[in-house]
């Protein structure tokens, strides 16, 4: 079975998507880094306007669900006054994932600035196109999903590659903004996109049209890293439950960090641990981070089944996900994952689709009427 097409756009806080709850407003915080006052802050407006809950998405970006229109307006002046969204639409739509750890000024920071900061004189980008600034020696984001990727060469200062090709466009930071403008030229041109507004996203033209530029020297492949879940000498990295913040665990953050870096794969950076029962996951082994949960019913209008609630209880039957990768998706768009799953749970009007070793579009195996009927099914077919 094909993926059945995604509903609605890519959200921002100047262009809110209507979701099952109300309106969904996406922050993209600079550098994915948020000070504590900016925390509390964004813990009010959970609560003052949301649903309290906050969504960590895997590409560094922070949602508001449940909005209601008469508050839109007082939230976004609220956002803007605290520096959490872009003062102009070209901003606000700019999408830019840097790796973790990021230091200050560093060689990724000053690349990020020079986008953050040349936006303007860049063309309207299509909503969906992402940044991924992945300059240092160890690289983090080489598998993320993004358009355009600025990443450096070892040394031999920085090359641009679109997503899905080996070679790319050698450039520096003196000549950056001139060469991503000639690339982007080159991939809305070729698709005349101010006639069609809906151009290929940068893998699929790519594979489509032949790269202009010839690159002199071989690329030096990058030492590939990843980040996990763990305490480590003078960090945390945490993880939200199911992607999940909040609003209590915002003000928990902000009362015992000064800053804190939401990065790749739903994680977040901080120096302290706000005491024992902060409810966040911090051990590599916790169930939930094996799971892939979207927000389900009541947050979605497309779900038939409350997704959370489910993985809450699954993620206690220890015996049924040890070794196993499980989606559960309110419906058959599988939001929260685009890959294959050991176990797909899918919301199909109110009852339980599964389906094994698969996405949560394909067929299932069975069809279960209530949760007790998947922890059954899962029983016997783990035995
Ligand atoms: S997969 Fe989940 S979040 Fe996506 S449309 Fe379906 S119910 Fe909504």
């Amino acid at each position: 079975m094909n993926r059945p097409a995604a509903k609605g756009w890519c959200p921002s806080v100047l262009r809110p998507m209507k979701s099952g709850d109300g309106l969904l407003v996406r922050i993209k915080p600079n550098y994915g880094l948020l000070n504590a006052n900016q925390l509390l802050v964004l813990a009010d407006c959970l609560d003052d306007f949301g649903n309290g809950l906050l969504d960590v998405t895997s590409r560094t970006n922070l949602q508001i669900r449940g909005v209601k229109e008469q508050g839109y307006s007082d939230l976004v002046l609220k956002l803007q006054t605290e520096g959490l969204v872009g003062v102009s639409e070209k901003l606000d739509r700019l999408n830019v994932i840097v790796p973790p750890f990021i230091q200050k000024n560093s060689l990724t920071w000053r690349c990020a600035s020079q986008i953050y900061s040349s936006v303007e004189s860049l063309p309207f980008l299509p909503e969906k196109f992402g940044f991924c600034v992945d300059c240092e020696e160890s690289c983090y984001l080489s598998d993320n999903s993004g358009d355009l990727f600025i990443e450096g060469n070892s040394g031999s200062g920085l090359v641009l590659r679109c997503t899905g090709l080996k070679e790319g466009l050698f450039t520096s930071e003196k000549t950056l903004i001139d060469d991503v403008k000639k690339i982007i030229g080159w991939y809305l041109e070729k698709q005349n996109v101010e006639e069609n507004g809906r151009p290929m996203r940068m893998r699929e033209f790519v594979s489509q049209n032949k790269f202009p530029w010839k690159t002199s020297k071989k690329l030096k492949k990058p030492l590939l890293r990843e980040v996990m879940v763990g305490r480590y000498p003078s960090h945390f990295i945490l993880a939200a439950p199911f992607g999940q913040l909040k609003s209590e665990h915002l003000r928990k953050l902000a009362a015992v960090n000064k800053k804190v870096q939401f990065t790749i794969n739903r994680m977040l950076i901080v120096e302290s641990l706000p005491g024992k029962d902060h409810g966040l996951i911090d051990e590599p082994q916790d169930n939930r981070l094996k799971m892939h949960v979207c927000p389900g019913a009541p947050h979605c209008s497309s779900a038939t089944i409350k997704t959370r609630h489910l993985a809450e209880s699954l993620a206690h039957q220890k015996e049924f996900i040890i070794g196993r990768k499980v989606h559960i998706s309110g419906c058959t768009k599988g939001c929260a994952s685009p890959n294959s799953k050991d176990i797909c749970i899918v919301g199909n009007e109110g009852s339980f689709d599964i389906v094994e070793k698969g996405y949560a579009w394909d067929k299932p195996v069975v069809r279960c009427s209530s949760q007790t009927s998947v922890f059954e099914h899962l029983r016997e077919a783990g035995s």
